[in-house]
This record gives C-alpha cells, sequence and structure tokens, in this order.
C-alpha cells in the first residue's frame, strides 16, 4: 500500500477516524501490544437516544485523543516514507484481544473468526478455491459449465468466485441490466438501511460511499462497476427470461430453458443452476376491488413513473419500508397525499441517516494500513447482532401479547414515544401507528421523516381499511371517496413463492412449487431434496430481520455452494441431492426457532409468513450462528448421485 499526501493531509484525516480503530492499527503496525494496555482502554459503546450510530469513539479525553491522534501520525508517516514496515496482520488470536479491548465487550472466540474473513485478514476461499482451481488445470472441470439465474448482488457474488476459480458459468439475466433489486427500485429516496461498510461484498470494499446509507443511484453503480471488476460481463446475457429447469439423471445436468432478448426460444445444460433471482422482485398487486377500473395514473413503488406530482392528489397503498422511504419527498411535491395504511410498521429514529461519510474516514479507508479492516468489523458489531438478544422469547416475560422480553418491550416504549414527539400536533394519529405486534416483528423501518411528513398539513393518513377502488379514487370502509390523480401501490412483492414463476422440475420430474407448496424450505436456505446441484441464494429462511447485511448472508451461502461444486465439478457428471432426513431435521429446527422469535409471534401478520402462519422467508439465526451454520459442507448430509454414488 502506497500512502499519498504529506503529514498535514495525514493528520487531517486522522480527525475524523474512529480513536479505539485507529489503536488497533498502531497495534498491528508496531507489534506492540502497549496500545492495548490498560492505559489507552476505551469506554464501552454506548447508544445515545434518537441516534442510529452508537458512541464508539471511545470516549477519551481531548489530550488523550490529542496524544493517540499525534503518535498515529508519527508511525504511520513512518509507513508512508519507508522508514517503518506495516507490520503483520493479526491473528485470530491477536484479533479477538483487539476486538473485546476496542470495544469493551466480550466478544466470542467465534466471532472473531467470523470477522477474520469479513476483513478478509483470512481468506475462507481457500477452503475451495485451491481445489476447484487444480480440478481447472489439470482438465478434469473442463466439461463443467455452472448457469447463474440472476445478475443481482447473490448472482454477481457467486460469479465472481467461478471467475476466481476458472469454472465456465452463464448469468442469465431478466433486465437489461445488472444490480437486480438496486436497479429495479428507483423510488424517491430509495436506500439501504445498514451502512454501506458492511452492506458491500467482504471481497470487494468500497472505501468511497458518499454516505452510511447510501441510495439507490450509488449502490446500482457499485454493482455495475462490480460487474466490471469481477470481470464477469461477458458472461452475463441481459434481457434473458428463465422459463423452465429440467434435470436430467441421464447425465446429472439441468437443462436451463429461457427465452433470449428477441424472445427466441433457448436451452442451456448446466452441472449445477444457481438461483440468485432473490426474494423481492416480482411486485404483489393488491387484490382490492375496482382497481383496474382507476382512470388516474398508478404504479408500483418498484416500477417508479417520474411524474410531475405538483398539484396532484396522491394516494399511496401500503406502509412499509418502500412507503416509508418515498414518502417525505412525495409529500413535498404532490398537492396532498393520501396515506392508506393497513397496519402501522415500527420506524426507529435515525438522526444520522443522512450522514455523509467523512473525507478523512474516506481518505483513511483508502490509504491507512489496516484501518478498513477494523472498520468493517466493528461496522459489523455495532450493526449485526446487536439487536439479536432483544428478539429472542423470554418464556417468563409476563407481557407476551405486544412484547416478547425485557428489552424488546423497553424498545417498544422508546418508539412509541418517538412516535409521539414526531406526529407533534396531529396526536389524534398516535393510536393508528403504534404497532399492536412486537418491535423486530417486521423489519425496523429507519426513519427519514416519517412521522413528521405525516404530521403535515398536506398529508392525510386514513387508516379505517380500503373497502373498493373507483375509477377516481379510494373509497374507505366508513364510505368515504378519496378523490385521487393518482395511485402508487406501495404493496409489497409476492415472496413466499421462491423461485416463482420459473417451472422447477427435479430428480424423477419432480415439481419444485408443487413440492414447496406454500412452505419454501432448504437446507441451509439453500439445497432441496430431489432437486440435485440446484442452489438457492437468498433462498428459504435466510432474510434477516433484527439487523445486518443481506449480503453478508448470500456470501455465507456461495462460501458453502463453492464447497458443494469442488465435489461435482470434477467433470465425472456427479450430483449432490440433500438428503431428505437431514433437510427435514434441519427445517423442524428452523420452524422451532422461528416461533420463539419476535417475527413468529402470532401478532405478526408479513410477507414472511405463509398461510397456515410459518416463517418461510426470515432466518432464525443470529448472523454469527448463520456464518457457523452455512461455512463448512458436510458430505454426509448428502446423497451422491452418478459414478461413485453412495446410496
Ligand atoms: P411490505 O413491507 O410488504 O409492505 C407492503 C405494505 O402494503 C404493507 O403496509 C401492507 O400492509 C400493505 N398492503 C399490502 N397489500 C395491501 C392491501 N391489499 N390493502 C392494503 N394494504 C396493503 O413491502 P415494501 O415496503 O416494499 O418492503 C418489502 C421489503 O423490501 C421490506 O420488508 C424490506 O425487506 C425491503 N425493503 C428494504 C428497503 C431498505 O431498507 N433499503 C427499502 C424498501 C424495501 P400490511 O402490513 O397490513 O400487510
Amino acid at each position: 500500500m502506497v500512502i499519498p499526501g504529506d503529514d498535514a493531509t495525514l493528520k487531517q484525516a486522522l480527525e475524523d477516524v474512529n480513536t479505539p480503530n485507529l489503536l488497533l492499527v498502531l497495534a498491528t503496525i508496531t507489534g506492540d501490544d502497549h496500545w492495548l494496555s490498560e492505559e489507552y482502554a476505551p469506554a464501552p459503546i454506548e447508544a445515545p437516544e434518537g441516534s442510529l450510530f452508537p458512541d464508539d469513539s471511545g470516549g477519551y479525553p481531548d489530550e488523550q485523543r490529542a496524544r493517540i491522534r499525534d503518535a498515529a501520525a508519527l508511525i504511520i508517516g513512518e509507513v508512508r516514507d519507508g522508514k517503518r514496515s506495516t507490520g503483520n496482520k493479526p491473528d485470530l488470536a491477536r484479533f479477538h484481544r483487539m476486538l473485546r479491548f476496542s470495544t469493551a465487550e466480550d466478544i466470542e472466540l467465534e466471532t472473531a473468526e467470523m470477522l477474520m474473513e469479513e476483513t478478509r485478514f483470512k481468506d475462507r476461499d481457500t477452503q475451495w478455491l485451491p481445489e476447484l482451481q487444480s480440478a481447472v488445470r489439470d482438465g478434469s472441470a473442463a466439461d463443467c459449465h455452472i448457469v447463474i439465474v440472476g445478475a443481482g448482488m447473490s448472482g454477481l457474488g457467486t460469479a465472481a468466485k467461478l471467475k476466481q476459480a476458472g469454472i465456465s458459468f452463464t448469468i442469465l439475466e431478466k433486465n437489461d441490466a445488472v444490480g437486480g433489486t438496486w436497479y429495479e427500485n428507483r423510488y424517491p429516496d430509495c436506500g439501504v438501511d445498514t451502512p454501506n461498510h458492511f452492506y458491500s461484498y467482504s471481497f470487494h470494499r468500497n472505501p468511497a460511499w458518499s454516505g452510511y446509507f447510501s441510495k439507490r443511484d450509488e449502490l446500482y453503480a457499485y454493482f455495475e462497476q462490480c460487474a466490471d471488476e469481477f470481470g464477469v460481463r461477458d458472461h452475463i446475457q441481459l434481457n434473458c427470461n428463465v422459463t423452465e429447469m429440467r434435470f436430467d439423471e441421464s447425465d446429472m445436468s439441468w437443462q436451463v430453458f429461457f427465452k433470449d432478448g428477441s424472445g427466441n426460444p433457448r436451452t442451456l445444460r448446466a452441472n449445477a443452476v444457481v438461483s440468485a433471482v432473490g426474494q423481492l422482485n416480482r411486485p404483489a398487486v393488491p387484490d382490492i376491488p375496482g382497481l383496474e377500473t382507476f382512470q388516474g395514473r398508478m404504479w408500483h413503488s418498484a416500477r417508479w413513473q417520474n411524474e410531475d406530482l405538483s398539484g396532484k392528489r396522491v394516494g399511496v397503498i401500503g406502509t412499509g419500508c418502500s412507503c416509508v422511504q418515498l414518502l417525505p419527498k412525495t409529500a413535498a411535491e404532490a398537492g396532498h397525499t393520501f396515506v392508506f395504511q393497513r397496519t402501522p410498521h415500527w420506524v426507529a429514529p435515525a438522526r444520522d441517516y443522512y450522514k455523509p461519510v467523512e473525507s478523512g474516514l474516506i481518505w483513511a479507508l483508502k490509504h491507512i494500513p489496516y484501518y478498513a479492516e477494523f472498520h468493517r468489523a466493528r461496522m459489523i458489531l455495532v450493526f449485526g447482532d446487536r439487536s439479536w438478544p432483544a428478539v429472542v422469547t423470554d418464556p417468563d416475560w409476563q407481557d407476551q401479547s405486544v412484547s416478547v422480553n425485557e428489552a424488546n418491550h423497553a424498545m417498544r416504549e422508546v418508539l412509541t414515544e418517538f412516535i409521539k414527539e414526531g406526529l407533534g400536533s396531529k396526536q389524534s394519529y398516535v393510536p393508528h401507528c403504534v404497532p399492536n405486534f412486537p418491535v423486530w416483528g417486521k423489519r425496523l423501518i429507519v426513519d427519514n421523516g416519517w412521522y413528521e411528513t405525516l404530521a403535515r398539513d398536506d398529508v392525510s393518513l386514513i387508516s379505517d381499511g380500503i373497502d373498493h377502488i373507483t375509477e377516481t379514487g379510494i373509497v374507505t370502509k366508513d364510505g368515504q371517496h378519496h378523490a385521487l390523480d393518482i395511485l402508487i401501490l406501495a404493496t409489497g412483492f409476492q415472496s413466499n413463492q421462491l423461485l416463482s414463476p420459473m417451472s422447477v422440475k427435479g430428480l424423477g420430474g419432480q415439481d419444485l412449487a408443487a413440492f414447496w407448496g406454500d412452505a419454501a424450505n432448504a437446507f441451509k436456505g439453500t439445497t432441496v431434496p430431489g432437486f440435485p446441484n440446484l442452489y438457492c441464494l437468498y433462498g428459504p429462511n435466510t432474510n434477516i430481520v433484527h439487523g445486518g447485511s443481506i449480503i453478508y448472508q448470500i456470501e455465507c451461502q456461495i462460501h458453502y455452494v463453492m464447497q458443494c461444486l469442488t465435489v461435482i465439478a470434477g467433470g465425472s457428471k456427479r450430483a449432490l441431492d440433500v438428503r431428505t432426513e437431514v433437510n427435514e431435521a434441519y427445517n423442524d429446527e428452523v420452524q422451532a426457532l422461528s416461533a420463539k422469535l419476535a417475527w413468529g409471534h402470532p401478532s405478526v401478520e408479513s410477507w414472511y409468513k405463509n398461510q397456515a402462519g410459518q416463517v418461510v422467508n426470515n432466518s432464525p439465526f443470529s448472523l454469527q450462528k448463520f456464518w457457523a451454520v452455512t461455512h463448512d459442507l458436510d458430505l454426509s448430509d448428502y446423497r451422491l448421485l452418478g459414478p461413485g454414488a453412495n446410496d
């Protein structure tokens, strides 16, 4: 790493960095544990009220902080000037010690192991890469071809790894661009709810995020850039809609049927298929009587139309995350906005949601050795599993009707106060805005001015329930007609029928949609018995509610899939079929755990659940646990089909 600039630039950058992290940098460069001694012990991390960002500055007196920075300027300056080496990256034991020191928390060793990989202090790819590369080198993988369906974050991430291994692959993407959800969603203020230094590939960090919570255009640009920098552009076929996949037992391969950009039917043969289609890409159009008769302009939030809203009477149906994000800008532009709410959601205060990344931090992420690694680790610790204890039901908790444990209830009270405060003069809305389900029953929505917007004079919250839609507006259950020029459907996605509408036929022609019904399930959220060599990324029970980045979950899955590919890429027409009893035992545990979590609470009705109330979409595990669950392939979980079959 070449460190540019002069002393002044370095000192300026150090103004913006986190002091406990800076101490870890100094300890790593110098190898001197004095920087991790009691003298520099930071204060515990605390969450100031109303802030998404905990105060993790270390709480040092100004004078001590200045001394640490001066020492850092000197030491890093010496590295820059070639007078000192960058030292050695920490091993697990030292990294574990560093994390415990810098957070003043009792971090578990397994968490440090996970973070060694997330920071790439340890390269987890060594678990599968040498084997695949050697199969490529000796020619045994020459006939192996993988088809990835979807060029969003899951598809691109998988492609990066296949490219690295030298395995042949094709990505079929239905859209005319990569990026998946970040390509499709363009509604006003569309953005992420996890800081980007965490919400990005561990193997492709971006030091230049402009905000902690980036907006859609920047995220889309990141994935476009990934497609180029991973070198996978030539493998992507855009405008290709996969309609059917059939497993062919004669040579243990999949036939993938799709329509190309001209609508012509085409077929590809693949040793394995990676479904990277996401859970949230098919807009749900509500089944409300009269919807089709509406004569004004109407669109779904995920199919945004850039129309002039000024002076218009705009209706929005739905109050989930998409609506919360799009409302402030929509209401600011429209003449009057009517929000039709069926169920209120919990919204978390986020004073610093629009905080730009400090220029010094960007510089440090680019140029200070190890800073980016320690920054990512800290972001994951702060924005990952911190809320987990508050989502697990305490069987002894007395008020189980609206909360699951004491911490969960305390959060309910904080958020209820936040609602009252935000609604200002419209206190009559308060009873309509307090959800009757536990906090984290649904993913907490990060506030971007939701209650303040509802409190505007030109915004009306309508909670009476929709009876029907007319040519000119919406009639609510109280008989009132609300005249509208424009109707926005922020009504979410068809999420329970995973992989739909593709027809997927496995062993013996078994149909995946019929096998699943409305209770999709998979081993580790990834493999399905009877559908060998089919891998579902962001599959059943992998979505996260309590916090964290879905890219993290997907990387865990990709790591697991790459290990599976070491078995089947060797050109011997082999297939891995997860054992039925293994899948059933896994999913029994998934359901038993889910029932004890906030989102499994009986009061929660959401897109996570099927008709029977089973949680289909969400992971029942903390991020840490999902990492452990997916980390190592155990071949005894699978039947090996083809040459060398073991069953
Ligand atoms: P959603 O959470 O499913 O919300 C849909 C809304 O539409 C709900 O308020 C729902 O009411 C309402 N609705 C649906 N059908 C209705 C009907 N027939 N009549 C009246 N109301 C109806 O969808 P979303 O807001 O698009 O978010 C989906 C997911 O996308 C989120 O959970 C999140 O995972 C992700 N997302 C993330 C971000 C981000 O953080 N960056 C942004 C947007 C979306 P009920 O609650 O009563 O069902």
